[in-house]
């Protein structure tokens, strides 16, 4: 027969799936020797079986349970239900993961109105008891009978104000029992069900509550949130009861093995005298911090203490402790890695290889890199987070947290911002001609657009917090208005911002900077030790580059130059290159082009000091550039001295259906050789002087969106000639590369001829996504969300890479490459390269680097050091 309950002594924390992670724990507990008061666990099997008998449990499993209540009697000496020495117990649910609060625990059960009289005969302590029969009738009527909890706190704040109590504790014996009564009948008001005495009646309804409650929508959304498996189910505990609300010797409360916010090495910890289960928490009365025990109760500290360095040192983690204190005695009653923030997991992991508990690889898997974007961005005040509700959910484009006033248009932001106010850009979605605005708002919001629209990528690369794609708001931009169902906002108004989470909230909140510091330098040069993957940052302009090579980048992965063709200085000129008629007008526009693309070279240049860039050369479609309005098209007609009928004409002629696979990338070169030829140029003259400077570089010219063999041959050729006569100019031969991107299907299924041509591919996974799935990136987040919610896609592809189907592109075109070319270089530049899921893959394909925006290095950085630290571990188990 399957065995469906476990005694502590039967169990250990490797047990979790079946025990839960509190009894796996408490079976743990237990077999090292602590004080856990005697216990036993019904299995999550048991909890599965009951879910597909219809909600019954088998008479086996309960026969089973009754061997062990009767076991458990033996071991305290009491008995259940007994009128003069019952034994008490708790019922807690406790699931393979932790899900704080999300579940019910009943404290006291076995209680009536006979066995209150025997507990108070053992205990002598009239008040405790009818303290414990309260509070049980009210979790059991809370957790059994939905008996809602307030009914309860109503009628024990009633009957303190008629006494003129301010605190529970100050509820005498007599009081309690008035108390019951109350309660008793509110169990017939509201439920229409009297409270029932027979102790084994509240055990299996105490049971099957526990089970249902796996179920209960809150406990279902919080799995959701955290992607915990629906089917794994829950565990119950049976616990004989421990009292800590038996007087001023007796308490209970809550300690972490070391400070869970700052990770400083520190015993931390509240608790409440006179107290039992959750009052610590539910602030009731205001706890006392743990150092006061050591005043008050010397002994219990120091063996709470010698409990908590115990546990600390078996679990080799911070824990989380909650315990209580019967008479002077001490009681453990759950241990649990403790939850940290980002900045004192770094610091834990740190500590505990200097004190020789965890090695170094250990530390760094320790790290949760979902956590890391914690420490590079401010965040809210948690308390006036908590006073705030959200206005609206979208898309998390870019982590960080902002509060500032709307504006709706770029010109507003800037104007705003030179005011000294602080500016949140709001738009249906941003455009090149954005960028000032942009860069001068403290965050943007956008209604339209998805994870990797032109705002989403623009403010990660600026590491500014975004919220895109947020289409529960309507966005008036000539009205200036932002509607909701419910709020009408407009220009001026406070609004307030959560890149990481995509909420949107009314108002200000204000913001804490976090900062790194502490251990953070120590861990990421283990990280570096440990790591293969090189990692780059995209950077199109030198500040960018700075802050990525604070963060540890190791070269430009992406250098996007046609994000320097939107400054405003040359949009003029960009504009008379494209709408130019004739190759000579072409080629006036394209020398002023070369001279402001050769400075913004050199800048980057400069800031490598001779680590790799990656340019790529001019890849949107052509229109993005164009004049959209009447006035614009009036003012360039001005500048460059054309007709504006003329003008328009040519911008008509020039809109395309379907532009995204228009005429842009390399194709443009096919057309129009003398841009690509311009920017070679003005990379090789500029890397020229450079190295004049005395400082190295190595640029690599990347050509984008190729499809065949032929197209890179051609434009190689042609770049290569016009870097020839440069040398020869110059008298210098400086090393270089010239390569392609790979974005498109063909190139990957083609990549064996690409590589004859190319000296390195860089996986443009973003645009490979969009062909490979023929989902528009700007547009799919309007049906995304029902991919992953209808399970079709696990994930979104945008995000991180869809292993199956993009990433058999990528390992085709990986293992072609190679075939013809082994020193083929191969990296990612997409925005799948900060996504850890997607670092892990690229690894294990024997890629040379993964590229991303600034703010996402570390993470990116501490993803491939765990990605080649599992691939070594998983390597010694295989021998
Ligand atoms: P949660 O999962 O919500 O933390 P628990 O099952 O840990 O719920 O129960 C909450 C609290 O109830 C515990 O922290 C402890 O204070 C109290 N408690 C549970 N079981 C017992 C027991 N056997 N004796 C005394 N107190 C208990
Ligand atoms: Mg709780
Ligand atoms: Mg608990």
């Amino acid at each position: 027969m399957r065995k469906f309950v476990y005694h502590f002594n039967e169990g250990s924390k490797e047990m979790k799936y079946l025990l839960g992670g509190k009894g796996a724990n408490l079976a743990e507990m237990t077999n090292i020797g602590l004080p856990v008061p005697p216990g036993f666990t019904i299995t999550t099997e048991a909890c599965k079986d009951y879910n597909d008998h219809n909600q019954i449990l088998s008479d086996d499993i309960y026969a089973e349970m009754m061997t062990h209540l009767q076991i458990l009697e033996q071991e305290t000496g009491k008995k259940f239900g007994d009128a003069t020495n019952p034994l008490l117990i708790s019922v807690r649910s406790g699931a393979p993961f932790s899900m704080p609060g999300m579940m019910d625990t009943i404290l006291n059960l076995g209680l009536n109105d006979l066995s209150v009289q025997g507990l108070e005969n053992a205990t002598n302590d009239a008040r405790s008891s009818y303290d414990c029969y309260r509070r049980f009738i009210q979790m059991f009527g809370d957790v059994v009978y939905n008996i809602p909890s307030y009914r309860f706190e109503q009628a024990l704040t009633d009957l303190k104000n008629e006494n003129d109590y301010t605190l529970d504790t100050q509820l005498t014996a007599t009081d309690l029992q008035k108390l019951i009564n109350t309660y008793k009948d509110l169990y017939i008001s509201v439920s229409g069900r009297e409270f029932p005495q027979n102790p084994f009646e509240q055990l299996r309804l105490s049971i099957t509550a526990v089970f249902d409650s796996w179920e209960n929508p809150r406990a279902a959304i919080y799995r959701r949130l955290h992607h915990i498996d629906n089917q794994l189910g829950t565990a119950v505990n049976i616990q004989s009861m421990v009292f800590g609300n038996t007087g001023e010797s007796s308490g209970t409360g809550i300690a972490f093995t070391r400070n869970p916010s700052t990770g400083e090495n520190l015993f931390f910890g509240e608790y409440l005298l006179n107290a039992q289960g959750e009052d610590v928490v539910a602030g009731i009365r205001t706890p006392e911090p743990i150092s006061h025990l050591e005043d008050t109760m010397p002994e219990v500290y120091q063996k709470l203490l010698d409990v908590a360095a115990l546990l600390e040192l078996h679990y080799l983690d911070m824990q989380d402790i909650e315990f209580t204190i019967e008479k002077g005695e001490l009681f453990v009653l759950q241990t649990r890695t403790g939850k940290r923030t980002a900045q004192a997991a770094i610091n834990i992991a740190v500590d505990l290889v200097h004190e020789g508990k965890l090695s170094k690889e250990d530390a760094i898997m320790r790290i949760d890199t979902s956590q890391i974007d914690q420490l590079l961005h401010p965040s809210f005040d948690e308390a006036s987070l908590k006073a705030t509700t959200s206005l609206a959910t979208g898309l998390p484009a870019s982590p960080g947290a902002a509060t500032g006033q709307i504006y709706f248009n770029a010109e507003d932001a800037v104007l705003a911002a030179e005011r000294g106010e602080k500016a949140i850009l709001v738009r249906n979605e941003t455009s090149p001609e954005d960028i000032e605005g942009m860069a001068k708002s403290v965050a943007i919001l956008t209604a339209h657009g998805g994870m990797t629209s032109h705002a989403a990528v623009v403010a990660r690369g600026m590491g500014k917090c975004c919220v895109a794609g947020c289409d529960a708001i309507a966005i008036d931009e000539s009205q200036k208005t932002l509607q909701t169902a419910t709020f009408t906002l407009t220009e001026g108004d406070f609004l307030s911002l959560n890149g990481s989470t995509g909420k949107v909230y009314l108002g200000q909140i204000p913001l804490v900077e976090s900062e790194i510091g502490g251990h953070f330098e120590e861990l990421m040069s283990w990280v570096n030790e440990a790591k293969k993957l090189v990692v780059r940052v995209n950077a199109d302009s030198p500040n960018d580059l700075e802050v990525g090579v604070h963060f540890g980048a190791e070269g430009v992965g992406l250098c996007r130059t046609e994000h320097m063709f939107f400054q405003d200085d040359r949009i003029t000129y960009v504009r008379q290159m494209i709408i130019a008629e004739t190759l000579e007008e072409r080629l006036i526009a394209l020398a002023h082009l070369k001279e402001m693309q050769k400075a913004d070279f050199a800048g980057i240049f400069r800031v490598a000091n001779g680590k790799p860039v990656n340019i790529r050369l001019l890849d949107p479609p052509l229109h993005e550039f164009l004049p959209k309005t009447t006035q614009d098209i009036e003012k360039l007609a001005g500048e460059l001295g054309k007709p504006v009928v003329e003008l328009k004409q040519r911008v008509q002629d020039l809109g395309e259906t379907n532009p995204m696979l228009g005429h842009r990338g390399c194709r443009l070169a096919i057309t129009f050789p003398e841009i690509y030829i311009m920017q070679a140029e003005a990379i090789m003259e500029s890397a020229i002087q450079i190295h004049d400077e005395g400082i190295a570089v190595f640029p690599e010219i990347m050509v984008p969106l190729v499809s065949s063999k032929e197209e890179i041959a051609i434009i190689k050729k042609q770049l290569k000639e016009a870097i020839q006569t440069i040398f020869r100019r110059e008298q210098l031969v400086l090393p270089f590369d010239i390569g392609t991107m790979i974005e498109i299907p063909r190139a990957c299924v083609t990549a064996d001829e690409i590589a004859e041509e190319a000296q390195f591919f860089s996986f443009g996974t973003n645009d490979l996504t969009q062909l490979t799935f023929g989902f528009s990136r700007d547009d799919a987040n309007k049906f995304l969300y029902a991919y992953q919610e209808q399970k079709i896609l696990p994930i979104d592809p945008f995000q991180s890479i869809d292993q199956k189907g993009v990433g058999a592109l990528v390992t085709t075109a990986v293992q072609r490459g190679r075939m013809t070319n082994p020193a083929l270089k191969m990296g990612v530049c997409g925005e799948h390269g900060g996504d850890p899921a997607s670092i892990h893959f690229f690894h294990k394909l024997g890629l040379q680097y993964v590229s991303c925006s600034p703010y996402r290095i570390p993470i990116a950085r501490i993803a491939a050091a765990q990605a080649s630290i599992l691939e070594e571990r998983q390597e010694k188990v295989m021998v």
